[in-house]
């Protein structure tokens, strides 16, 4: 590590500056590396509920259909009984399986280092009959250490987009859709691993759902 005050390379766990004799901090108070935080039971529970939730919403839709179409097939004629029936089941068994894949896919995710190679933003026109309107879309790209690139693409929402820097040392952590960042020392906020909503870096847990912030 080096010294803050002269930059002198100091040995690690050092507490002074053989150089300048400056106090040295710990690394979790420096905000440099990362948090070992994640293996909190916060993160399980939050994990766990969310996997709840898309079962159970998934489990609805199934159900709305499975009720729907017979419904919208006695209603206008197109679709005979108990046809009717077989396609809501078709339609609603399949909102189960997408859900049932997302969660498979989550588990089966690993975490992994890497670094922000690239970002971009840039402003899109869309013609419309009588106005024209415009988006930003915004690019985001991680070169994984152990090969290959993450690209992220979204639209309208800066969201996490002035959050990272290029060069940026990230970890993924699997299960989420977040990179810490191994050096915060230069941030004035932190995002929530979890619910990815912006706080004080000062803070130790998320204001809106009580995950430990990474630091
Ligand atoms: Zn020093
Ligand atoms: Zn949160």
């Amino acid at each position: 590590m080096f010294c803050p005050s002269c930059g002198f390379a100091v040995e690690e766990n050092m507490q002074y500056c053989s150089n300048c004799g400056n106090i040295m901090r710990t690394s979790t108070s420096s905000l440099i590396g990362f948090s070992d935080k994640i293996n909190d039971p916060a993160f399980f529970k939050y994990k766990k509920d969310s996997s709840n939730w898309s079962a159970i919403f998934s489990g609805i839709l199934a159900v709305i259909a499975i009720i729907a179409f017979p419904i919208y097939g006695k209603s206008t004629g197109e679709l005979d009984w108990p046809e009717s029936l077989y396609y809501g089941i078709g339609i609603g068994s399949m909102f189960i399986v997408i859900a049932m894949l997302q969660i498979l896919k989550r588990s089966f995710e690993k975490t992994w280092d890497g670094v922000v190679i690239y970002k971009d933003s840039y402003k899109r026109r869309v013609y419309g009959n009588h106005f024209n309107n415009a988006y930003t879309v915004y690019i985001l790209k991680v070169r994984k250490d152990n090969g290959g690139i993450k690209k992220h693409k979204w639209q309208d929402i800066p969201g996490p987009f002035h959050y990272y820097r290029v060069n940026d040392r990230v970890r993924h952590h699997k299960g989420f859709y977040y990179y810490e960042k191994y050096d915060k020392s230069h941030d004035t906020e932190i995002m929530c691993a979890a619910c990815n909503s912006f706080n004080d870096i000062k803070q130790d847990l998320c204001k809106r759902c009580k995950c430990p912030l990474l630091k």
